[in-house]
């Protein structure tokens, strides 16, 4: 545990019960593991060299080949509504309806936007979708080691497939669930896949999107996970999986870890109470690679 103690950027409200759930997730092995993580300012970073980084959804906003109609109408929707999502003052059933009305509005501006699905690999090429450092040697790893990984994000699916692609990200062991786009024979945007829309605060598994998944033969034995993310509703990205029951229902452990990357002190409490382990302003993949390794490798070398 001292690894993780004396890394500067970890926080923990209750180190000996992620001492117990670490544990307990190297006992059990690789064979019972899955993981399950956001992509935006998660595996994507928040900042880059000085400059805060967008998400998904921005690659449209920010990309020259965008009307400029789009662009203000997307840049007045991220002001109205952005800081509603990120108030540490609000809570979840107040941001909710305004969560809601943010995603449909942006989904109708991306509709009409006319942006071909041939324009989108360029598009991603020239973004700022920075992924956090070792994020593909992490999924590398899990992916030599057969651990599934959900990228569960309530952002755009198409550009976050693009971007685990061009990153050397998007392994055989990914699954992507996400809100994505379909597209016309002629490349225009058609519509949205589900007529659910994933936001922040439904990203759980009783969504309808996942059912498939967690009902799939390659997850049913798997009863821990390690959950990673960035807002606080990603707290519960696994809540309602059939095969992550935690005592007394089932045997699983589910470890939570946070980055906390803005608001540090206000946000920084409500942050414990959320997840095991906070890593504050920490732009890299080293603690949830460590804790893969370990999870793994530790186990084989306990069984030997
Ligand atoms: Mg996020």
């Amino acid at each position: 545990m001292e690894w993780l103690q004396d890394n500067p950027k970890v926080r923990m409200r209750d180190p000996a019960g992620v001492a117990k759930k670490i544990h307990k997730l190297i006992q059990d092995g690789p064979q019972k593991l899955q993981v399950v993580t956001d992509y935006d300012h998660t595996l994507a970073r928040s900042h880059y060299q000085g400059r805060p980084v967008g998400t998904s959804y921005c690659v449209f906003e920010a990309d020259e080949s965008v009307s400029e109609d789009y662009q203000t109408e997307a840049a007045r929707l991220k002001k109205k509504y952005l800081p509603i999502e990120f108030d540490p003052n609000l809570s979840e059933e107040e941001k909710i309806p305004h969560m809601i009305q943010w995603y449909a509005e942006s989904f109708d501006i991306i509709l009409s936007s006319g942006i071909n699905e041939n324009q989108l690999p360029a598009m991603v090429q020239r973004a700022d979708l920075h992924l956090r450092c070792r994020t593909p040697e992490c999924f590398e790893f899990l992916n030599q080691q057969k651990v599934p990984i959900l990228v569960y994000s309530a952002g755009l699916g198409n550009i976050i497939e693009l971007s685990l692609k061009q990153q050397n990200a998007m392994k055989g062991n990914v699954t992507i669930i996400a809100n994505f786009l379909v597209y016309k024979p002629d490349g225009t945007p058609l519509k949205f896949a589900s007529d659910s829309v994933l936001h922040s605060y439904n990203k759980n598994a009783s969504h309808p999107m996942t059912r498939d998944y967690y009902s799939s033969e390659k997850l049913q034995q798997r009863n821990n996970a390690i959950l990673i993310g960035d807002s606080l509703g990603d707290a519960s990205m696994t809540d309602g999986a059939p095969c992550l029951k935690p005592p007394p229902a089932g045997h699983s452990t589910v470890l939570r870890i946070g980055f906390l990357n803005r608001n540090f002190d206000a946000s920084l409490k409500r942050y414990l109470d959320a997840f095991d382990i906070v890593l504050v302003d920490d732009q890299t993949m080293d603690v949830p690679l460590e804790l893969f390794r370990r999870t793994c490798c530790d186990a084989i070398s306990s069984q030997t």
